[in-house]
């Protein structure tokens, strides 16, 4: 697979999420993007984030890698090669003060490994991905487990508003949105995400 590009990421894309936060439920798909020195992978080993920020939450995301070009018409199947499950960490003190101040999320969400990603497995279709649940373990107990059923704005919708305000092509990838359950991480947490009954990846948290 050839290095990923951009990251873009949905927010507030499920409705019992928003509520979680008091946030307002939108009325158009809502979109941020993180640098590519926010990836690291869910392999087994430490990933290290931000100990003097305030809480850093977990937000667990179906994950989109786009496979080529978009064009005008293009279905999600067409356009996804790849998914992971990501989570798409946050500084959630950090970022209530940016929203106070009606600055952008760039520093509450675009810190180094703050896009965390599984491997990638092969697209199965959209239809396919309804039938199975992710869900995200810490320390052995379930604390996420979202259906993309359940989005706001379908994948379909997320893709052609994507391509259309900032163009979309092979190697971008995007972060769907986090369900309900979000909550900080702590330092030596383990953290383990599922695809159905599938394990995609694994990783131990350090607060620095
Ligand atoms: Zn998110």
């Amino acid at each position: 697979m050839k290095p990923i590009k951009n990251i873009y990421c949905v927010g507030r894309n499920y409705v019992s999420h928003a509520k979680e936060l008091n946030n307002a439920v939108p009325t158009s798909p809502f979109l941020f993007s993180k640098p590519t020195h926010a990836l690291v992978e869910a392999n087994g080993q430490e990933v290290v984030l931000p100990g003097d920020q305030g809480p850093v939450h977990f937000e667990t995301e179906l994950v989109l890698h786009i496979g080529k070009d978009y064009k005008e018409g293009m279905n999600v199947d067409e356009l996804v090669d790849k998914m992971a499950l990501g989570i798409d960490f946050t500084l959630r003190d950090v970022q209530s003060e940016l929203k106070e101040k009606r600055y952008p999320w760039l520093l509450a969400k675009g810190f180094p490994n703050s896009a965390l990603l599984t491997k990638f497995i092969e697209f199965p279709g959209e239809a396919a991905c309804k039938r199975k649940n992710f869900s995200l373990f810490k320390n052995g107990e379930q604390v996420q487990n979202g259906n993309i059923t359940n989005l706001l704005f379908d994948l379909q919708t997320i893709i052609d508003f994507s391509a259309k305000h900032f163009g979309l092509g092979e190697g971008d990838i995007i972060f769907t949105g986090t369900p309900e359950g979000v909550g900080p991480v702590q330092d030596g947490d383990s953290l383990t995400l599922h695809w159905g009954s599938e394990t995609l990846g694994q990783s131990i948290i350090r607060l620095v």
